[in-house]
């Protein structure tokens, strides 16, 4: 319907714009802080919850406006309880997050891309050709969905988010931005950005520019080798961006923030297994104050890549920690249904 398309997705608006709207409308300026209310807030689905507003400003906002809300369209609970949303999108376009319940912590971990331009070789996601970047109200109301799953199902508040489903959020910078700024703010979410972690393949101008932007949330990188020509191999961006580059933004961040970093690393056989590759991962480690995630790997297919031995995991830990450097080796979660870290890649 043409009619339908013409019409603005309300929450593209900020509550400047929208007091703006209602002031040029001969309405009264608090209308856009009710308005701003419901739509944030209390995520309302269309206008017509909007009780406090007369129905025919209502009336006037569907003629105008629509609310491009998300549906969960699909959702797959693990035997370990985490739980896999496939999330469509106004355009029918399907993104995936996923609520990760722990004894201590209820973790969503979100999408901020349909699909991935990085060509991450060991990632399912980065099979999907990327379409297009999320809006900030897209990424809001996925977390917004992991709230209310976590609290129908587990009893309990959603106390972490993760940006580690599918996409590169630094790619898309500004709505991630805004996203996160009304999931902490308190006409949002009223989250606490130390909650909060970005995980990002590592784009040095867009560490600097998260430094320059002074965020409080938590920064992670994907690292996986300290050693360029191994990085290379199984991290295209990595030729484009270097680790020495990579490691220059990090002081940089670290200059800026005063926050550590947290590296995820996956321990592949006879990629980065040896004790070289250690070494290294000691020596970049000690750039910033940083921690390791040792993640296990999740196999996406063809055997190409294998977990490496648990000698191997172990000669990492032990030489990070002798080194001072918190190192945790992470088991995967919902890897029955494909909900694991790399397997986001739309399967069902
Ligand atoms: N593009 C961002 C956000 C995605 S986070 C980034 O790369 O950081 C997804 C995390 O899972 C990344 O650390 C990624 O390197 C890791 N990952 C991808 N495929 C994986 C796999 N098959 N097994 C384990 N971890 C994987």
């Amino acid at each position: 319907m043409i009619e339908q398309a013409e019409k603005r997705d309300i929450r593209q608006l900020s509550l400047e714009q929208l007091t703006e709207y209602f002031v040029q409308i001969g309405d009264k300026a608090f209308r856009a802080k009710q308005v701003y209310e419901w739509l944030w807030k209390k995520s309302a689905k269309d206008f017509d919850q909007m009780t406090n507003i007369s129905l025919s400003t209502r009336e006037k906002l569907k003629s105008e406006f629509t609310i491009n809300h998300i549906a969960v369209d699909q959702m797959q609970r693990s035997g370990d309880g985490t739980i896999k949303n496939a999330v469509k999108l106004y355009d029918g376009m399907i993104v995936e997050s996923v609520l990760i319940p722990t004894e201590k912590r209820i973790t969503a971990c979100i999408s901020s891309q349909v699909g991935c331009s990085l060509d991450c070789n060991f990632c399912a996601t980065a099979r999907l050709k990327r379409m297009r970047n999320l809006n900030a109200d897209e990424i809001y109301d996925q977390v917004v969905a992991i709230k209310d799953q976590s609290e129908q199902f587990f009893n309990r508040p959603l106390t972490n988010i993760v940006f580690m489903g599918m996409g590169e959020p630094l790619l898309n910078y500004a709505n991630v931005l805004e996203s996160i700024e009304k999931i902490t703010k308190p006409d949002g979410l009223g989250m606490s950005p130390k909650r909060i972690t970005l995980s990002t393949v590592g784009i040095p101008k867009m560490i600097k520019k998260l430094a320059d932007d002074e965020v409080k949330f938590n920064l992670a990188v994907s690292l996986h080798s300290a050693i360029n020509d191994t990085r290379s191999a199984v991290m295209p961006i990595n030729e484009k961006s270097p680790l020495e580059e990579l490691g220059d933004a990090l002081k940089y961040w670290y200059y800026k923030t005063k926050s550590k970093v947290t590296y995820e690393y996956v321990v592949w056989r006879g990629i980065n297994d040896k004790e070289k590759d250690v070494d290294a991962l000691v020596k970049f480690c000690k750039i910033i104050p940083s921690k390791v995630n040792l993640i296990e790997y999740n196999p996406i297919d063809d055997g190409e890549f294998q977990q490496a031995s648990e000698d191997a995991l172990n000669l990492y830990v032990s030489k990070l920690e002798a080194a001072g450097i918190v190192a945790k080796v992470r088991r995967s979660r919902g890897k029955d249904i494909d909900a694991a870290c790399g397997q986001l890649a739309n399967k069902s």
